[in-house]
């Protein structure tokens, strides 16, 4: 059976066939994680294979990706290696995923369909840090960073020129 990564098809088709799927998704193709991303460029490789294990609809996942992310500390971007290998039941309901041994990860189907871009997208999200730093060994870590003390200059130009009419006006008055 050959399917790509975007499409989606029936659990049970892939879990049956015992599908298996060697993925290349660029990571703007993948709608959570690149609206976590500034810069979306780079791809998440990998492969996944579908099987039924101890009864239940199974993935078995291989995703790697470099994705940019944006240092907290000194808010200059890195790549954030994601290497990722996991074995993710796939289920339709709540009840279905508290029946998942703990040695499984959950993911939640949508109509009993699900693609591969689905659970990259998923595996990936779950990799990125929720606040980017450098290594605490980095020259990051080492320098302090002094963030510039931004007067709000916008705010007091805004000001300005809305004084300036009466300004003038009070020019006027006292020209006349
Ligand atoms: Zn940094």
């Amino acid at each position: 059976m050959s399917l790509g990564w975007s499409r989606r098809a029936p659990v049970d088709t892939l879990v049956g066939t015992e599908t298996a799927i060697e993925f290349s998704i660029p990571l703007a193709e993948l709608p959570r994680v690149s609206h976590e991303l500034t810069n979306k460029d780079g791809e998440a490789k990998g492969k996944v294979r579908f099987s039924r294990q101890q009864g239940h609809a199974v993935a078995d996942l291989d995703v790697s990706a470099q994705p940019e992310v944006v240092c907290q500390r000194c808010m200059q971007p890195m790549r954030w290696p994601v290497k990722v290998k996991s074995r993710v039941a796939l289920v339709s309901d709540y009840d279905a995923a508290d029946r998942v041994p703990d040695e499984f990860e959950v993911f939640l189907v949508e109509a009993d369909s699900v693609s591969v871009r689905d659970l990259v997208d998923e595996e990936v999200m779950l990799a990125l840090p929720n606040v980017p730093r450098h290594a605490e060994d980095s020259e990051c870590a080492r320098r302090k960073v002094q963030l510039p003390g931004q007067p709000d200059e916008p705010e007091a130009a805004h000001e300005a020129q809305v004084q300036k009419p009466f300004a003038q006006l009070g020019e006027l008055l006292k020209r006349k």
